[in-house]
């Protein structure tokens, strides 16, 4: 593809996805556009295939069929390391911090990660990119602590902020808001807000309706792995088959 083909190229671009488990179909030929600097909101009840999908543009899971095309290069048989370096990155539905480590020295291991030679040469560099990180993320004051003293939402920002170490195009995060009080949830939503923007998209997968409402641009409603409704956050959830299937009609 050329130089100009691909900036045409919207920046990641699924097509004809499906993910078997055995003889279950997890996702039946998802196909999607996403273009860059979107807020993306994809719902669906439990067990609908959202973390498969998150799985399969991630690199964890290989698919049965299908393509998975980032800034219009076919990444489908990419293993996951190579997708952050592109520009891939998620936070997991259950924080995974590396727990004898402070706060810092987690994302240190993301920043080292994905600098390249050259790049944030010296340790003072990269330890100003992790606290700029830090910063952005709200978590600065806890730089020096062990990941064991955060709280829950601490620990859901820290995955962002692991995230974000990565330099990514698109960030992937998974439930951070699950379990979360009321403002905890607007404190992360808050969060992911401030760190959209043009040159990143966000794929935001959630069940707090009022969140996914106010965050989305554009929702996606998987159910039995199938895409049942597209479009602009109320249509999606006024939409019939969308609440029959949170209703496990
Ligand atoms: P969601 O994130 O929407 O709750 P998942 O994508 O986790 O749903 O799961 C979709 C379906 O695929 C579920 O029925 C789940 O049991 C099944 N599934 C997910 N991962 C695996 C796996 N590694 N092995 C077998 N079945 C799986
Ligand atoms: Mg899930």
């Amino acid at each position: 593809m050329t130089s100009a083909a691909a900036a045409e190229a919207p920046l990641l671009r699924i097509g004809g996805l499906t993910k078997r488990f055995g003889g279950f179909i997890a996702l039946d030929n998802v196909s999607i556009d996403i273009p860059l600097g979107e807020r993306f909101g994809l719902i669906g009840p439990n067990g609908s295939g959202k973390t498969t999908l998150i799985h399969c543009i991630s690199g964890a899971f290989r698919t049965e069929a299908g393509t998975v095309v980032f800034l219009g290069e076919d990444i489908t048989r990419l293993p996951p390391h190579l997708r952050t370096r592109r520009g891939i990155a998620r936070s997991f539905q259950i924080p995974r911090p590396f727990k004898s480590m402070t706060v810092a020295e987690n994302i240190m291991v993301a920043v080292d990660f994905t600098t390249v030679a050259g790049d944030l040469a010296s340790a003072a560099q990269r330890r100003d990119a992790v606290m700029s990180i830090l910063t952005r993320t709200g978590l600065a004051s806890k730089a020096d602590i062990s990941t064991a003293k955060l709280s829950q939402v601490e620990l859901r920002k820290m995955e962002l902020a692991r995230a974000m170490a990565t330099r990514p195009k698109l960030l992937i995060s998974d439930e951070a808001m699950a379990g979360l009080s009321g403002s905890e949830v607007d404190e992360v939503l808050d969060l992911l807000m401030s760190l959209s923007g043009q040159d990143m998209t966000i794929i935001m997968i959630e069940h707090i309706m009022q969140a996914v409402m106010r965050f989305s641009q554009r929702v996606m409603c998987l159910d039995a792995g199938k895409i049942i409704a597209l479009g602009a956050p109320a249509e999606v959830m006024a939409d019939q088959r969308v609440q029959e299937a949170y209703l496990g009609t």
